[in-house]
């Protein structure tokens, strides 16, 4: 990365002192932006300050603080590395292996969906919701999560809950299962989380679909023609199932409506993520069964949740 600007950040050249000195994390840093910029990277200079704290294994505030440390031979090959597969369109969160989501500290894998921040605003608006009843009622209760990927929603919900609160959730992938149940220990909260793979469509016999007391989940909702438009990280990286809504987008939506009596309680709290533009299709399809439904937003002010209360009376 001491390359001049408009060097490339092959591995090799990285770290080669201009002149015989090493260069400064300030010129690394500008040079591993402008790399990402020149490919086409949405957030350059946030991609490659996040690369250089992961090469340099340092926090922002040692990073900023220290700003014109030099960079090693090693960890400017660390970083070329990091920011050749980035310039590849790997996703950022597959390069770091982890993510903050909400209270929750999740590892990432290749082949599993990564979690987003508009999932983090359901699972926010979720537990709003579910805190003004928990002041009235006993600390206890149930929550359903269908495809649940790395266990992003149950795991950060049941974070915030009260210990009386467990979680069941479900995906058809293995390898969603297998990194669902590893968040689990890491957050401490695998005596809780009850997992299992299968299809929601068709549950296996061992998963007990009694009713809960919130179905909180963030189902495939992208319509099948609109996968290859989505950006190369999300369609070359997200696992098509996690993506694919079918036709219209709204295959899983029309499966957990009918579903919907079975799956929760009267009462009970319904929070689905939804697609920006399937707003009023999904009201059709849910506002039979719930009471106060409703579509509420995400922090840029696009309709991305709903949510709404089982119709009948509460337990
Ligand atoms: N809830 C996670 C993952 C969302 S992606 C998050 O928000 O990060 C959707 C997930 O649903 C994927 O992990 C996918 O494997 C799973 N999935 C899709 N269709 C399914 C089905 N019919 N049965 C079970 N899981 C399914």
């Amino acid at each position: 990365m001491s390359a001049p600007r408009g060097g490339t950040a092959g591995a090799g050249q990285e770290g080669r002192a201009v002149g015989g000195r090493a260069p400064t994390r300030t010129s690394v840093l500008a040079d591993a932006s402008d790399l990402l910029e020149r490919s086409g990277v949405p957030s350059p200079a946030h991609d490659a300050e996040a690369l250089l704290l992961h090469a340099l294994a340092t926090s922002r505030s040692e990073l900023w603080s220290n700003r014109d440390a030099s960079v090693s031979e090693e960890e400017s090959a660390r970083l070329g590395r990091l920011l050749e597969a980035r310039a590849r369109r790997v996703p950022l969160q597959h390069l770091l292996g982890e993510i903050s989501f909400l209270g929750a500290e999740l590892d990432i894998e290749p082949g599993v969906f990564v979690p987003r921040p508009e999932t983090e605003c359901l699972v926010a608006h979720a537990l709003q919701k579910l805190g003004a009843e928990l002041a009235a009622s006993p600390a206890l209760g149930r929550i359903l999560d269908l495809g649940t990927g790395t266990g992003a929603i149950p795991i950060a919900m049941l974070l915030a809950l009260p210990e009386g609160w467990t979680a069941m959730a479900i995906d058809r992938s293995e390898k969603a299962i297998a990194l669902a149940s590893r968040n689990a220990r890491r957050n401490g909260v695998e005596e809780r989380l009850r997992l299992e793979r299968g299809d929601f469509r068709d549950p296996p016999l061992s998963f007990d679909f009694s009713p809960a007391d919130a179905l909180v989940s963030n189902l495939p909702y992208v319509p099948s023609s609109s996968i290859p438009s989505l950006m190369p990280e999300v369609r070359d990286h997200d696992p098509l199932e996690a993506l694919d809504g079918g036709p219209d987008g709204l295959d899983a939506f029309r499966v957990a409506a009918v579903s919907l009596p079975a799956w929760l309680k009267p009462g009970g709290l319904l929070a689905l993520e939804i697609g920006e533009d399937q707003a009023d299709r999904c009201m059709e399809l849910f506002e039979p069964h719930l009471a106060g439904a409703r579509v509420e937003s995400d922090l840029a002010g696009r309709p991305r949740v709903l949510i709404g209360r089982m119709r009948g009376s509460r337990r």
